[in-house]
C-alpha cells in the first residue's frame, strides 16, 4: 500500500487475488520462498507520457499515456488501451494485473499489460480523434512490437482508433506488422469474431455455469449493463439462445424495455449515430423508459431476473443492487467488464448462493480471440467466422473446465473466484520460477 499510494482499484484487484491464495501457498511453500507474490505484484515496466494534439479550433492540448508492461514469463505483454477520463495510473495497474492471471487462464502464450489514456473521446470529431491516436502512437511505438507488447481495445477503443493507431505505426516504422496490435479490421489483417468474442465468450461461460444446475438461457430474463462493445454482443447471443435481455444502459442512464431489446435500434442509436440511450428509448414507440443518471441494476419491477451481465465498467454493483437482484431471484451473475462487482456485493451473491462468474474468467473470449488473430497473423491466414467462432466456444468451454476443475480441487467446489485465481497464479508462478530471478 506504501508503495502504491492512493491506487485504490489496483489494491482491490490485488487483495481480490491473494485472498483466493492461501490454500496455494500452504500447498507449495516454493511459492513464499521465491517472493512470487511480491514479484507478481510489481510491474515489469510502467511508462507514462504525454500525449500532445491539437484540436479543431487550434489548441494545443494534453493528456496523459500510459503502458503498464505487468508481466511477460508466458509471451508478449497483452492487453487492451483504454481512452476514459477516469483513466489514472492506478486503473491501469489494476487492469494490468488482471489481465496477467486472464490470459494465463486462456492456455494461451501471452503475457499481460494494459495502457490508456485520460483522453475523452466523447464529442470529439474524427479529426481529433485521429490525432490525438496518432500523437499516442509516436511515444508508444518504440515501447511495443510484435514479440514485445500487443496492444487493443477497450473502453473507447474500438477498430476505428485501432486503425489510427496501426496506421501510424506503420509509417514511424515503415513496417507491416500485423501482429502489433489486435482488435484490427478484417480487411486489413484482423480476425473475425474478435469483435464480438468478448460478448459472446461470456454468454458461453454463463451457458456452461447454468448448466451446472440444470438451466440454460433459453427463456432466461437478462439484465445487461452498459451498450458498447461487450454489451451489444453480450446481448445478441443471449436473443440467439432464446433468452431476453430487458435492460441496458450508458454513462448517462439506463433503459428499461420488458419485452425485450431491440438490438438492431440499440445498435443503430449507440453504434452508428454515436446517441446517447435515451434516443433508444425515444424511438422504441411506447415499450421502453429511459432512467436518467440510473444505473440498470437500480431497475425497479416486479419481474423475475435469471441472470445478470455487467458489461460497462469497474464497481458498479453496489452491495444493495446485489441484494436487489438476489431478490428478483438472479441465478447466476458474470462479468463481462472487469471488476464491475464490488467486493461488498461480491460477497451478498456468493452467500445468497448465486453462480458467479469473475471478469478473469468470463470475459476471457476477447483476449483469447486477440491470440488467435496473432495466430493468423503470424501464419499470413485468415480463418472463417464459424471456424473462429467454434475455436471461441472450445476455449471458453476450457476456461471453465479449469476454473471448475481448480475449485474442486482446493475444496471449495463451484466457487469459480478461487478457481479462476489459482488456476491463473499457478500457471504464471510456475513460468516464472522456471525462468529465474528475473
Ligand atoms: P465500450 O467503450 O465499447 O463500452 C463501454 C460501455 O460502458 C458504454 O456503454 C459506456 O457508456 C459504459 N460505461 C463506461 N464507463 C462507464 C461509467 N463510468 N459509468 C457508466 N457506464 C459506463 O467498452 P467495452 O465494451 O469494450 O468494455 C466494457 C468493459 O468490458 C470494460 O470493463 C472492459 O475493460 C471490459 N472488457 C472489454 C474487452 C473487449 O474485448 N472490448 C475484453 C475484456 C474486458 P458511454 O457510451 O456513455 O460511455
Amino acid at each position: 500500500l506504501r508503495r502504491n499510494p492512493g491506487e485504490l482499484e489496483f489494491h482491490q484487484a490485488v487483495r481480490e487475488v491473494f485472498d483466493s491464495l492461501g490454500r496455494v501457498l500452504d500447498k507449495h511453500p516454493q511459492y513464499v520462498q521465491a517472493s512470487i507474490l511480491e514479484r507478481i505484484c510489481e510491474p515489469e515496466r510502467q511508462i507514462i507520457f504525454r500525449v500532445p494534439w491539437v484540436d479543431d479550433d487550434g489548441r494545443v492540448r494534453i493528456n496523459r499515456g500510459f503502458r503498464v508492461q505487468f508481466n511477460s514469463v508466458l509471451g508478449p505483454y497483452k492487453g487492451g488501451l483504454r481512452f476514459h477520463p477516469t483513466v489514472l495510473l492506478g486503473t491501469v495497474k489494476f487492469l494490468g494485473f488482471e489481465q496477467v492471471f486472464k490470459n494465463a487462464l486462456t492456455g494461451m502464450p501471452i503475457g499481460g499489460g494494459k495502457g490508456g489514456s485520460d483522453f475523452d473521446p466523447k464529442g470529439r470529431s474524427e479529426g481529433e480523434i485521429m490525432r490525438f491516436c496518432q500523437s499516442f502512437m509516436t511515444e508508444a511505438y518504440r515501447h511495443i512490437g510484435e514479440y514485445t507488447d500487443v496492444p487493443a481495445g477497450d473502453i473507447g477503443v474500438g477498430a476505428r482508433e485501432i486503425g489510427y493507431l496501426f496506421g501510424q505505426y506503420k509509417r514511424i516504422t515503415n513496417r507491416y506488422e500485423s501482429g502489433v496490435l489486435t482488435g484490427k479490421g478484417v480487411t486489413w489483417g484482423g480476425s473475425l469474431v474478435r469483435t464480438e468474442a468478448t460478448g459472446y465468450g461470456a454468454v458461453y461461460f454463463t451457458e456452461h455455469m447454468l448448466a451446472t444446475r440444470g438451466r440454460s438461457f433459453d427463456g432466461a430474463r437478462v439484465l445487461v449493463s452498459g451498450s458498447g462493445n461487450v454489451a451489444v454482443h453480450a446481448i445478441e447471443k443471449v436473443h440467439a439462445l432464446g433468452g431476453r435481455v430487458v435492460g441496458a444502459s450508458d454513462s448517462s442512464g439506463a433503459i428499461h424495455d420488458p419485452e425485450g431489446i431491440d438490438l438492431e435500434l440499440l445498435r443503430d442509436v449507440k453504434e452508428r449515430r454515436r446517441e446517447r440511450i435515451s434516443v433508444y428509448a425515444d424511438e422504441r414507440g411506447g415499450r421502453a423508459r429511459f432512467l436518467p443518471g440510473a444505473s440498470v441494476w437500480d431497475i425497479e419491477s416486479d419481474e423475475r431476473i435469471d441472470v445478470a451481465l455487467p458489461c460497462a465498467t469497474q464497481n458498479e454493483i453496489s452491495e444493495a443492487q446485489a441484494a436487489g437482484l438476489v431478490a428478483s431471484g438472479v441465478v447466476a451473475v458474470a462479468e463481462g467488464a472487469n471488476m464491475p462487482t464490488t467486493p461488498g456485493a461480491i460477497r451478498v451473491l456468493r452467500d445468497a448462493g448465486v453462480l458467479f462468474a469473475p471478469g478473469k474468467a468470463a470475459n476471457a473470449g476477447g483476449v483469447a480471440t486477440s491470440a488467435l488473430e496473432m495466430q493468423q497473423n503470424a501464419s499470413r491466414d485468415s480463418w472463417g467466422f464459424e471456424h473462429t467462432e467454434e475455436r471461441l466456444s472450445e476455449i471458453m468451454a476450457g476456461i471453465h473446465e479449469r476454473t471448475a476443475a481448480t475449485a474442486d480441487e482446493y475444496g471449495v467446489p463451484g466457487d469459480y473466484v478461487v478457481g479462476a485465481n489459482i488456476a491463473g497464479f499457478t500457471r504464471v508462478a510456475d513460468a516464472m520460477l522456471a525462468l529465474g530471478v528475473i
